[in-house]
């Protein structure tokens, strides 16, 4: 079932996002070679704390961290640890938090220092798919309209999107329903309606979209070793159309 959240419950989901924003934007500064995900990860949990929220991904299934770091062949879920990044690297960071019983959850793939061509485009059309399935998300349409135009814009560039992990509504909860796939035809499931909330995350791999989950149980890297990049972002769909409630400049 697909709740729709009342204008109330919309303002508070716009708090909690600001706040994935700014403590992403937080992050993305201290982001540089040297730098160790798991500093990341205690700055992430000592602003959550500042600011009385509750990191959502914390003890969620049993995670152990406050943020997903995954760097370079990693996709989603990676473990923060106490390795510098060094110059080249990409790390996805993905970040969630609660307040007021909501939930924002956003995600952004940074540069470490001067990166390849390759991944400088992967980074890119992993933004611009993002950006293309935001906009696909308008009252009447379709839910697999955000798909569709996700998978278009990312195999325009011959990358390929990951299959095994998907977008998802939220709100009370971090996972709701629907689930978001990254692919898929236009025009199918469930219509969009004004007070849907959905995070949107295309995962974008430069070589083959298969994956697998490390020993850890968690990890998720490409099987072939290349590179994975992974945007997010939380919105809510009103009758003028999305409204991107992680953004920064909100
Ligand atoms: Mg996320
Ligand atoms: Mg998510």
């Amino acid at each position: 079932m697909i709740v729709l959240k009342s204008q109330d419950e919309l303002g508070r989901m716009r708090k909690a996002g600001r706040m994935v924003a700014e403590i992403l934007e937080l992050l993305r500064r201290k982001i540089q070679p040297g730098v160790t995900t798991l500093e990341l990860d205690r700055l992430a949990e000592e602003q959550c704390n500042k600011w009385k929220a509750r990191p959502a991904f914390k003890g969620y299934g049993g995670f152990p961290f406050t943020i997903c770091a995954s760097p370079n062949e990693q996709v989603v879920h990676g473990f923060p640890n106490s390795q510098p990044l060094v110059d080249g690297d990409i790390i996805s960071i993905d970040f969630g938090l609660i307040i007021d019983g909501f939930h924002g959850d956003s995600a952004v793939t940074i540069p470490v220092g001067d990166v390849d061509e390759t991944t400088r485009r992967l980074l890119d059309v992993t933004k611009e798919s993002l950006e293309l399935g935001i906009a696909a998300a308008q009252p009447g349409g379709r839910l697999s309209d955000i798909s569709h135009a996700v998978q278009t814009r990312v195999e325009l560039d011959h990358f390929s999107v990951v299959r095994e992990f998907v977008g998802h509504g939220i709100g009370r909860q971090l996972h709701e329903d629907p689930q978001i796939p990254n692919y898929g035809s236009p025009a199918r499931g469930p219509k969009l309606k004004p007070g849907m909330t959905l995070a949107i995350e295309p995962m974008v791999n430069i070589g083959a979209p298969a994956v697998k989950v490390l020993e850890d149980g968690w990890t998720a890297v490409t099987i072939d070793g290349r590179r994975s990049a992974h945007f997010e972002h939380t919105i809510a769909i009103t009758e003028d159309g999305p409204e991107i409630l992680t953004r920064l400049d909100h």
